[in-house]
């Protein structure tokens, strides 16, 4: 333990955290660069923050203050002592209606603030697109805005007071008229008044440098509010007393086409006299799909508020008669709203990759410029960026002149950081040619402070020194921001990563195979890293669960990537850190589909354990759930299910194998079915066949040994659908396909009887030589399925997730796999597009329940949600993830986190579920949880369906 660890020990009563993980956790925030601190401390109070203080001053060591990590400019990192204010010090205070103040500590999220207003009809003006994980103090430290500042200004316009710790341990207490200035700062003003009159550009969004002017007298000396956006650096906030604003009762959104970008911006201005509360631009190459925006090439999204939804639609429309429009629409209901916004805030995630996928990065995402001047800058930065040879598509606040964009800077070759530094120095020219700030929200950081002499002159530079000098004489909080900048091209975080590629065990199509660029894809955005999630969401429910950056999307990322970097991580794959971040990942894939660049954890988690294990012996669990396929044939062939059953529920037996199978001992062994599906398959007497379409039924692991209850009803809806159902082969070799015997004299010489498996349980637990090898068993049995068109229908969500995306990555040097993966089908698919005019049972009852994680994130919903509407199945299922998925709620260790996954949404849901509902579950895992957890039945809709066949 170093000297510096022992003093904080024994000085602070939070942790303090100088281990490998917790510095990892916190060497990148959202931008490009990477600092490695010494350690973490998560201070509980004022007092924990003066101790910290005073062990890293007596010792020279920087301190730097950490919110929600989001900042895009690299201010959030430091290489010496990082204070997370998000683990204790996270809490409101006091909310007062009355004078519509509140009083918050630094870590409060600010949705927490926005959910504890709302009741008052109140809420905290400024609205940054992280509302749900940035924190006040992050907030404040970077004067953040968001889309409703031409109604509610800046962070710094809706701060009263501020409790602010001096790195030499002062307690202050800044305000207006001087309160709580730090000794010499008065003076510092008075000295040169003319030039804080004169040297600050006048503009919405003046985020870059120190905002000095704000301490004139003719602006109210306010200490509280210059001391916004100081990125940590003049001092550390312990508190802070925050004015609300009234929320309008009811608000409508006008979006509005215009023919293209420029369009946008120049009539953005414009529309400011008629008060909206926002106006958001953003151009077509932006949004994956225009689906539901109106006509044209870019939009302006333009909020209005009213104390009825009338007044709130006559505002909106009035905008809509003032805008010189191609199209517009006005949206008055709240959920249309809602979805229209995520259209806006999903895309400042989608820039960070370009359309066709490939890198995009900040550095220049955050320039503003006067709104009058926006059309005119739009033009010469897109014609700068051509010049350049690069691209980016920009979008952002064009009613406050603020631009956003991720450009495809090229930042892991010489040439191309040297081009990066180029362009940022023409671009900051440009941006001051036009009046405007480098930074109109998201701060300097090390991003910009390097340019700020190209804004403000050397002069005021120089005053912001001797203001930086006033508050912190030691340069001891987060050096390197603002004054005496690092250099814009050092500290990035690609350097660090390998040139070559890293040899793996997945294709990483989406990464041209390489393993770092899949790594690093996370750019910190931290959506990952929310208490909640809306609609059908999932990801991340381990973070949900324990509220640990460790065990968040992004968590894992940075401990790969370090891995990677092999600085702080030194034992590669074998890494116990990475491992152990790794283990409450559930592989539920809902990062696949929710985390803007679809960082895929589950496949890095698969990954990761393929080589961390190779050669050695694994944990239990992988060999008991890992090769669950192969125990289950096995009871099959031996026809010893009943004597395993009973087994199972002789209570003392059944402990002992479950902890030799490393299985978690809260758990019941799930029971196993009697007959199997396909021994019923075989058995079954059968109709004359229909004239439908063939399709083949996959007899997947659970529903084949667990619940043949789903495949048999599976059976009966299809051929009641005039489907013909086939089974996939159970010998290799060219025989008849879908008899599930192949009892042709050839084939029965040449070739042992088989079972198609998608490999899933391998895969998960990282066993991925034998996942290929049961994987290409597969592949030859299914051949004979391959030369004919029958679509492959799979009822188990993972299964058929695993078949669409694991076997073509993992197989992805056998063209036969993709062709499999591309033939699958979920039961709601099948019936939609091979059986179109068929029309199901009328079930006509609520129906509650979880949309599976895969279904959510590989296999889409849609077509099941029609299914549903059409049977007359009513109402939403949740989202999230219901914690058991596959062995991860079955193995040791993790019974915690499983239960507190199936408590986010699913148990509450059934709980609350209406009389009579049918509790949909699909997945044998849901099934599995919402027995074990709450002793309620879920069915797959395939059941509820053959239910209802019966009965007519
Ligand atoms: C995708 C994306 C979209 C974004 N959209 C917006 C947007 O619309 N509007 C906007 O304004 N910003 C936006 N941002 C930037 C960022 O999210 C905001 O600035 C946010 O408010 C930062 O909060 P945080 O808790 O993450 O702070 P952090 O990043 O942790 O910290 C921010 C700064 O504040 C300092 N700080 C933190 N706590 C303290 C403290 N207690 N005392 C002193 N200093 C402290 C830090 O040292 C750091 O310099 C976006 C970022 C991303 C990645
Ligand atoms: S994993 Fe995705 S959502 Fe999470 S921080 Fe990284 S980029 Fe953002
Ligand atoms: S796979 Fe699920 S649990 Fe794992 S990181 Fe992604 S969202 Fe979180």
């Amino acid at each position: 333990m170093t000297d510096l660890e022992a003093a904080l020990r024994r000085a602070v009563r939070g942790e303090v955290g100088f281990d490998v993980t917790s510095r990892a956790l916190t060497t990148m925030d959202a931008s490009n660069y990477r600092r490695v601190p010494l350690g973490v401390v998560a201070p509980t109070d004022a007092d924990d923050v003066a101790a910290v203080l005073e062990v890293c001053r007596e010792r020279g060591v920087p301190v730097v203050a950490r919110g929600g990590g989001t900042s895009i400019a690299g201010q959030a990192t430091g290489t010496g002592v990082v204070l997370d204010f998000t683990r204790h010090m996270n809490r409101l205070v006091a909310l007062d209606p009355q004078t519509r103040t509140a009083v918050v500590q630094p870590g409060l999220v600010l949705d927490r603030l926005q959910d504890a207003a709302a009741p008052h009809g109140l809420r905290f003006g400024p609205d940054p697109s992280t509302h749900s994980r940035c924190t006040l103090g992050g907030m404040i430290g970077n004067n953040s805005c968001g889309s409703h500042s031409v109604a509610w200004g800046t962070t710094a316009d809706s701060v009263r007071e501020l409790s602010v710790l001096t790195a030499r341990g002062r307690r202050l207490r800044l305000g207006q008229e001087w309160a709580g200035a730090p000794e010499g700062l008065r003076e510092l003003v008075d000295g040169d008044l003319a030039r804080l009159r004169t040297g600050f550009p006048d503009l919405p969004r003046r985020i870059s440098g120190y905002a000095l002017d704000a301490l004139l007298p003719e602006n109210g000396a306010d200490v509280a509010r210059s001391f916004c956006g100081s990125e940590g650096t003049l001092g550390v906030l312990t508190e802070a007393v925050v004015r609300l604003v009234e929320s309008p009762r009811a608000r409508a959104l006008a979006v509005l086409g215009y023919a293209d970008e420029a369009g946008a911006a120049e009539a953005a201005a414009g529309l400011l006299p008629l008060g909206p509360l926002t106006v958001e631009g953003m151009a077509v190459d932006l949004v994956p799909s225009t689906e539901g925006l109106p006509r044209g090439g870019a939009w302006l999204f333009v909020e209005t508020g009213g104390a009825t939804e009338a007044e709130a639609r006559a505002r909106a429309e009035a905008v809509v008669r003032a805008a010189d429009v191609v199209d517009a629409l006005v949206v008055t209901d709240p959920a249309g709203q809602r979805t229209l916004w995520r259209i806006r805030e999903d895309a400042s995630g989608t820039a960070t990759r370009m359309p066709d996928g490939s890198e995009a990065w900040p550095g220049w995402e955050d320039c503003a410029v006067p709104p009058a001047r926006l059309g005119g800058y739009l033009r010469d930065f897109r014609s700068l960026l051509s010049a350049h040879d690069l691209r980016g598509t920009p979008y952002g606040h064009f009613g406050d002149g603020c631009i956003h964009v991720r450009i495809d800077f090229d930042l892991l070759t010489d040439a191309g950081v040297a081009r990066f530094r180029r362009f940022s120095e023409e671009l900051a020219d440009v941006v001051v040619a036009h009046g405007g700030s480098l930074s109109g929200e998201h701060g300097d950081g090390q991003a910009r402070a390097e340019l700020l002499p190209r804004m403000y002159g050397a002069e005021t530079v120089a005053l912001f020194e001797r203001a930086k000098a006033v508050w912190d004489p030691d340069d001891l909080l987060n050096p390197g921001m603002l004054v005496r900048p690092a250099p814009l091209d050092t500290n990035l975080r690609f350097s660090v990563l390998p040139r070559e590629p890293v040899d793996v065990a997945f294709g990483y199509p989406s990464d041209g195979g390489d393993f770092s660029a899949a790594v690093r894809r996370c750019v910190g955005v931290a959506k990952c890293r929310t208490t909640s999630v809306s609609g059908t969401g999932v990801m991340c429910p381990s973070f949900r669960a324990t509220g640990d950056e460790q065990h968040s999307t992004r968590g894992r990322a940075r401990l790969l990537h370090e891995m990677l970097a092999g600085e702080l991580v030194t034992d590669g794959w074998r890494s116990t850190e990475v491992r152990d971040a790794l283990d409450l990942c559930l592989s539920c894939k809902g990062c696949r589909s929710d985390c803007p660049v679809e960082v895929d954890m589950a496949t890095y988690k698969a990954e990761f354990l393929h080589h961390h294990y190779e050669g050695r012996r694994r944990p239990a669990a992988h060999y008991a759930m890992g090769w669950l396929p192969v125990w289950l044939r096995w009871a099959a062939r031996t026809r010893t299910a009943p004597v395993v059953n009973a087994l199972a529920s002789v209570r003392p037996l059944a402990a002992v194998a479950k902890r030799l199978g490393g299985i978690a001992g809260e758990r019941e062994v799930p029971r196993l079915a009697g007959e199997t599906f396909s021994r019923w398959w075989r058995r079954r007497r059968r109709g004359p066949a229909g004239d439908g379409d063939l399709v083949v039924l996959w007899p997947d692991t659970f529903t084949e040994h667990l619940s043949p209850s789903v495949g048999r009803a599976a059976v009966r809806v299809l051929e009641a659908a005039g489907l013909r159902v086939a089974l996939p082969p159970t010998l290799r070799g060219r025989g008849v396909i879908g008899d599930g015997t192949s009892k042709s004299a050839l084939a029965l010489l040449t070739a042992r009887r088989g079972q198609v498996c998608c490999g899933l349980t391998y895969v998960s637990t990282g066993q991925l030589d034998r996942a290929r090898t049961v994987m290409r068993r597969t592949l030859d049995l299914m051949a004979p399925v391959l030369e004919t068109s029958a679509p492959v229908v799979v009822l188990e969500p993972s299964c058929a997730a695993a078949l669409r995306t694991d076997l073509p990555e993992l197989l992805h040097d056998d063209p036969r796999a993709a062709r499999l993966a591309s033939r699958v089908l979920t039961f709601a698919e099948a019936l939609e597009r091979h059986a179109p005019h068929w029309t199901p049972p009328a079930v006509n009852l609520p129906a509650v329940g979880q949309t599976h994680c895969h279904q959510h994130a590989v296999l889409g919903d849609a077509a099941d949600r029609r299914l549903r509407e059409s049977a007359g199945l009513r109402g939403e299922l949740c989202g999230g993830c219901c914690g058991l998925a596959g062995n991860f709620g079955f193995e040791e260790g993790h019974y915690e986190v499983s239960a507190a996954c199936a408590e986010d949404q699913l148990l509450p849901a059934v709980r609350e579920a209406p009389d009579g509902a049918v509790v949909l579950a699909d997945g044998f895992s849901c099934r599995t949880q919402l027995e074990q957890l709450a002793g309620v039945r879920g069915r797959h809709l395939a059941e509820v369906l053959a239910e209802e066949l019966e009965k007519e």
